[in-house]
């Protein structure tokens, strides 16, 4: 079984930085495979988010890009509708959530590759995999390590499922996030272009 996901990989034309902010996430998202949107594929949905004061930022918007799945893969389409809803209300990109409907709770060399063009762009940006069938833990917040995740991932032009080595400074290629909050009185809005 396999994973794909494509939301949005031509936002990545900046250099990385530090990671320290921290995010706020409405505790809505983490709560099911698409409690959202009833679906049982695997969809790809981007994170919008504004910048609030006092270095943190707060998810404000989900935008489900329109896509094409399968049971185990989807592809999003029509970005530019994307770009514009994000460029009229002056949103931030700060990461993207997608469902492994039947898997574990890992990103697969896919997932980082699209992570990647997020994080390059937004050195805050982080992954969100949904996992209801993994027993250990249903979901997880991710993120390339930096600068030795990123540096693997800048330097990989494979595609498709392909194993990454490991960084040379002796950390992981990704680690969890630990400055992403679950807020339960944050609500956010809903683009579905779907
Ligand atoms: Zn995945
Ligand atoms: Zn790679």
């Amino acid at each position: 079984m396999v994973t794909l996901s494509f939301p949005s990989p031509s936002l990545s034309f900046v250099e990385s930085g530090t990671c320290s902010k921290s995010t706020h996430v409405s505790r809505v998202l983490f709560s099911g495979p698409d409690e959202v949107h009833g679906e049982s594929s695997e969809p790809s949905k981007i994170l919008r988010d504004v910048h609030i004061e006092r270095g943190v930022f707060y998810v404000t918007t989900l935008i489900i890009p329109k896509q094409e799945s399968t049971a185990n893969s989807c592809q999003a389409m029509n970005e530019v509708d994307v770009f514009s809803i994000q460029n009229e209300r002056e949103l931030y990109p700060v990461g993207w959530i997608h469902t492994h409907p039947s898997q574990g709770c890992f990103m697969s060399s896919v997932d980082l590759h699209t992570h990647y063009s997020y994080q390059v762009m937004v050195p805050e940006a982080f992954a969100i995999v949904v996992a209801p069938t993994d027993s250990s833990r249903s979901y997880g917040i991710f993120k390339l390590t930096d600068p030795g995740g990123m540096e693997i991932l800048r330097g990989c032009s494979e595609t498709g499922f392909h194993p990454h080595k490991e960084p040379e400074d002796g950390n992981p290629v990704y680690e969890q996030c630990s400055n992403v909050y679950k807020n339960s009185n944050l609500r956010f809005e809903i683009f579905d272009l779907r």
